[in-house]
């Protein structure tokens, strides 16, 4: 019989998935968590060009090309006014690599790591495969993450808390104020602040300020996925003090030695080129948000408003979710976010308006049905 670890046995493959085998092949995909747009032109073109320039041959530095990481720390400096060192940034294998570093790095067998539920599925994976103890802390009624409460689950065993904004599965945004709250926790209790600003640039109101503004114990963790449409290319980073980045590169070597070279020549073009085409892809996502809260509003749900990423998470009937996937529309259930989802449904907008408003003839028909 095989032996596994018992890391990788306390943790299973996403509930996502077993969604999307349950739907029928034309079934309306609103499950999925990437952008349907184009790579813009200019980052494909960065790839292209490095490679047919031979460039690509060979491993770059494990941090990444200097031309990336200078690039990225220009972003930083536009963004969140943050006069950043390029060699304190790692480029890493997607956003997901730099999550795993950052766990990695910072969390010791049996400490717990904070963060939102419902929230992304991979902060419990990653705790576990680290060898920490997850702490999901429940969101307030509007789906945001209190300080207070991260600061209340806060223990002599606590590494790292956890905070996402825009947030995946919920779509909600974090004031500035609690964002300079986090930082200061994080300060005050010598707990990592991981960062996940994923989708930082897909925006509609508000403000997004970085906790890493504001304090030192922070780590951010970005990626050219959903920002550039770049899912595919598997590029992000992260970005905190020397001594963290220096921990954190001691994995990053070892798991992965660096980022694929083609992506971060596409990940350079993508950041220092013209970024019209991130508004565009923004205001697409915000026309689509409305359709769907005006849609979800006549049924009836009940809808924090996201004003960012490109999720919605309404609460749902009991019975709501199957009669959805009977009508042929794929949504995903709450409960694969954790706990605290049950009851909503997280419902992704990157499908284009037609499309949206034929699922929501089919969401409208199972209302019907189930209430
Ligand atoms: N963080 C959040 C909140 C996400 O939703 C995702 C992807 O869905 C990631 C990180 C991982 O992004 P990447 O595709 O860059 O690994």
């Amino acid at each position: 019989m095989s032996r596994f670890s018992d890391r990788v046995e306390a943790i299973s493959i996403s509930g996502i998935r077993e969604v999307f085998e349950a739907a029928s092949d034309d079934a309306i995909n609103l499950g999925l968590g990437q952008p349907d747009f184009p790579t813009p032109a200019h980052a494909r073109r960065g790839a292209i060009e490095a490679i047919e320039a031979g460039e690509v041959d060979a491993y770059t530095s494990n941090k990444g090309t200097i031309g990336l990481r200078e690039a990225i720390a220009e972003k930083h400096a536009r963004d969140n006014d943050l006069d950043m060192d390029p060699n304190d940034v790692i480029a890493t294998a997607g956003g997901s690599e730099a999550l795993h570093l950052a766990m990695e790095a910072h969390v010791n067998e049996g400490e717990e790591v904070i963060f939102p539920d419902p929230g992304f599925v991979a902060y419990d994976a990653l705790t576990k495969l680290a060898g920490g103890t997850p702490k999901p802390v429940a969101l307030r009624d509007d789906l945001t993450l209190d300080p207070a409460a991260v600061e209340e689950a806060i223990t002599d065993d606590t590494a790292v808390f956890v905070v996402n904004s825009p947030a995946n599965p919920t779509g909600t945004v974090q004031s500035p104020e609690d964002m300079r709250e986090f930082a200061r926790i994080a300060d005050e209790h010598d707990v990592l602040c991981l960062s996940d600003e994923v989708y930082e640039r897909i925006i509609f109101e508000g403000d997004h300020r970085s906790p890493m503004e504001f304090g030192e114990n922070v780590a951010v963790v970005n990626a050219c996925s959903k920002t550039y449409s770049m899912t595919g290319w598997r590029l992000g980073w992260v970005t905190s003090t020397t001594d963290r980045i220096e921990r954190m590169l001691r994995v990053h070597q070892y798991v992965q030695a660096c980022a694929s070279a083609p992506a971060q020549y596409a990940a350079e073009a993508a950041l220092s080129g013209p970024q019209d085409v991130v508004a565009e892809m923004r205001d697409s996502f915000h026309e689509r948000r409305d359709v769907l809260l005006d849609g979800l509003a006549d049924m009836g749900l009940e809808t924090p408003t996201p004003q960012g990423a490109f999720y919605a998470m309404p609460r749902v009937p009991d019975g709501w979710i199957d009669a959805v996937i009977d009508e042929g529309v794929v949504v995903v259930p709450g409960e694969a976010f954790g706990e605290h989802g049950a009851g909503h449904a997280r419902i992704s907008y990157a499908v284009d308006v037609e499309t949206l408003k034929e699922a929501l003839d089919a969401m409208r028909a199972a209302t019907d049905r189930v209430s």
